[in-house]
């Protein structure tokens, strides 16, 4: 009992859930290491985090995004907790959801968590065109359509994760509601309950410029079911409100100095763009052989027309 209990602990952790969840770590060296992860995240060809290379991402156009009380301060305590390997917000379920922004169904929020790293310059899971940022924030939804997060994270069309960049700059008075609470969890398992707060604020001004890919969960058992939305706009907090994550401990000796996966091989993976970027770099490759299907059809009924033309003319 005591162990399921841990695994369903686990489970709840960052996005990580359940299998191969015994015993694993960031340390970059070790047996428990991303390196040497286990299962999906070893032989999986969708897995997350990538770099996103924004020249090669290809233009698509998404409906307008419906993130349904995102805005909203709502009478509800929201749960945070230090994991041993992220700081996570756990929220009520059914009280704010996802949807638009191409999503195929409707998600509701069941948490948010981030990830940072020991320097301004390391931290994000993302990068962007080989830029690593100072964090990553993950908010997590899973499809109505299933029972609950952790079911919903085996299946393909399980989750919605939508990520922001942060970066250290001026200091972000939204972050402090949840950031203000860090040193009440500064020991693994620690929670606290926060009084409910809008998440709007912690987005970019500016949320419908993003990118689109299929990926995993970034951590064991990098379940390949999540559609990711990483945002293209940075967020800045502050040096004093990341250090706030940085004196989060991983056990009772050491901090949680780095909790971010290496990025992965994007594979066959295509990653979309919600805009032009930029417009002159956008058609080569990837949009190659639709475009040459379109010059043959045209090159057809052009050759129809002047037949047709002719007829005429005749
Ligand atoms: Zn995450």
């Amino acid at each position: 009992m005591a162990k399921l209990l841990m695994l369903t602990l686990i489970g709840l952790t960052g996005i990580s859930i359940g299998l191969g969840a015994d015993s694993w770590s960031y340390c970059s060296n070790c047996a428990d290491g991303p390196l040497r992860w286990t299962g999906d995240c070893a032989s999986g060809k969708s897995q997350s985090p990538i770099d996103i290379t924004s020249t090669n991402a290809t233009y698509k156009s998404f409906s307008a995004w419906n993130l349904q009380n995102y805005g909203k301060t709502l009478s509800a305590d929201f749960t945070q907790m230090n994991t041993g390997s992220a700081l996570k917000v756990s929220i009520p379920e059914n009280m704010f959801f996802v949807n638009g922004g191409g999503l195929d169904g409707n998600y509701t929020t069941a948490q948010f968590h981030l990830h940072w790293g020991p320097s301004n310059k390391k931290g994000s899971e993302h990068y962007l065109d080989g830029q690593q940022f100072s964090a990553e924030i993950h908010f997590v939804s899973y499809n109505v359509k299933y029972p609950n997060l952790t079911y919903a994270a085996t299946k393909s069309d399980g989750l919605a994760v939508l990520g922001v960049f942060l970066e250290v700059g001026s200091a972000n008075p939204a972050y402090d509601k949840f950031l203000n609470y860090a040193s009440k969890v500064v020991n693994k398992s620690a929670t606290v309950h926060v009084p409910a707060f809008p998440f709007s604020p912690l987005f970019p001004s500016n949320t419908s410029k993003f990118y689109r890919y299929q990926g995993s969960l970034t951590t064991p058992g990098c379940y390949e079911s999540v559609t990711w939305t990483v945002f293209h706009d940075v967020v800045e907090i502050s040096s004093s409100q990341v250090s706030a994550m940085r004196r989060l401990m991983m056990n009772g000796t050491d901090y949680i100095g780095e909790n971010y996966r290496p990025t992965q091989d994007l594979h066959t993976r295509t990653v979309y763009a919600s805009f032009d970027v930029p417009a002159a770099t956008q058609t080569p490759t990837v949009d190659g052989p639709v475009d040459s299907a379109v010059g043959v059809k045209m090159s057809t009924g052009l050759l129809l027309l002047m037949l047709f033309g002719a007829l005429f003319f005749y």
